[in-house]
């Protein structure tokens, strides 16, 4: 199996375009013709990694978290990113990084896994991404409409909040002159002509514009195909930071602190108390103070996340229980989700998780 089989598939579930601004996901080291004997999934990739990477066999590292972030001048083994990268690539090693952008997606993303551990209900994204959506508009003839919907809508296009294959269609007139190079059977060079025509408009997100439009093109009856791509401001529902859900019935808050503890196995969870039960839940794996005010607008009772810092936890005005479970805690969940995306599709090689506890940071009690 090639490295780009997996990494196509990979960006499938959560696209590269998706990833914030100062992230650095996606292929960091080998190439995508790789042939690919074994996979390791870790939530870091340090020295350690590659080495265990190397003893099971495996030539590809999934990690969540980016070895590199920024860009890199000297290549002597002075720190451990270029120790890491020079390991790797001694030893024909791929390094994958899949960091916010696996966050930012709400099927199978980092948060959804957290949710769901919880028991939460009623999930949806608690900072939906704008600037994530398209629209297309393209013409047709009225015999043709119900096909090329249905190659757009196979393609992912029309997909809004909880319903498929939405549209809207309008009829109008369409004008064109043949120019020298046209096809004759379309009409003669430089005759003004007409054609009674739908206008269909659907939204795209973003990061299938290229299949949707290839769709299109292969479907319309057209020599020349008229479509327009407009962005629009709309926010996608699917895309974002941070998740919010509900218990199905309220708890009190020592109650809430136990089930989280237990749920993602804790050695000590860091809060600000609140003095009322806890219903609604925003949840944001790895460091999310900047989702704080989000989470208060929410409405929500609790607040998971991590890397929360002193005067952070005075934001929470009372209204808040702002609980850091830590970083590493919070997103540990993740190598599974990474096992499960990963092995719901593919088979022919053996995926396996870290066994290598890659936290920096200990609790001595
Ligand atoms: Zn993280």
């Amino acid at each position: 199996m090639q490295l780009k089989s997996i990494t196509d598939y990979l960006e499938s579930v959560a696209p590269l375009k998706y990833q914030e601004s100062y992230d650095n996901s996606g292929l960091l080291v080998g190439e995508k013709s790789l042939d690919i004997t074994g996979v390791l999934i870790s939530l870091d990739c340090t020295e350690e990694i590659v080495l265990e990477a190397i003893n099971e066999k495996c030539n590809l590292i999934i990690a969540h978290h980016p070895i590199v972030f920024g860009g890199m001048k000297r290549f002597n083994n002075a720190n451990y990113v270029q120790r890491t990268i020079q390991k790797a690539i001694k030893n024909d090693i791929a390094i994958y990084a899949i960091h916010t952008n696996l966050d930012n997606v709400f099927t199978n993303g980092v948060n959804a896994r957290i949710a769901e551990r919880l028991g939460l209900i009623n999930t949806r994204i608690l900072r939906s991404k704008s600037n994530s959506l398209l629209k297309l508009a393209t013409y047709c003839p009225s015999d043709n409409c119900d096909a090329i919907l249905d190659a757009l809508f196979a393609a992912g296009a029309g997909h809004i909040g909880n319903y498929s294959n939405c549209s809207f269609s309008s009829s109008g007139i369409g004008t064109f002159k043949p120019l020298a190079g046209s096809n004759p059977a379309i009409g003669s060079v430089g005759n003004q002509s007409s054609e009674e025509e739908v206008k269909i408009e659907v939204v795209v997100p973003y990061h299938l514009q290229n299949q949707v439009i290839n769709q299109l093109l292969s479907t319309h009856p057209y020599e020349e195909v008229a479509y327009e791509w407009y962005p629009i401001l709309n926010s996608n529902q699917f895309v974002g930071a941070g998740i919010v859900g509900d218990f199905p019935n309220p708890i009190s808050e020592i109650d809430f602190l136990d089930l989280l503890k237990k749920t993602m196995e804790l050695e000590v969870v860091k809060y600000t108390p609140i003095t009322k039960n806890i219903q609604r839940v925003s949840i944001c794996g790895g460091s999310g103070q900047f989702l704080i005010e989000d989470a208060k607008h929410s409405n929500s009772d609790a607040y998971v996340t991590s890397d929360i810092k002193y005067h952070d936890f005075f934001d929470a005005e009372k209204q808040l229980m702002i609980c850091d479970i830590g970083h590493y805690e919070s997103e540990k969940y993740t190598i599974d989700l990474l096992y499960d995306i990963l092995r719901e599709k593919f088979s022919t090689f053996a995926i396996l998780k870290t066994r290598i506890d890659t936290n920096p940071v200990k609790y001595f009690q």
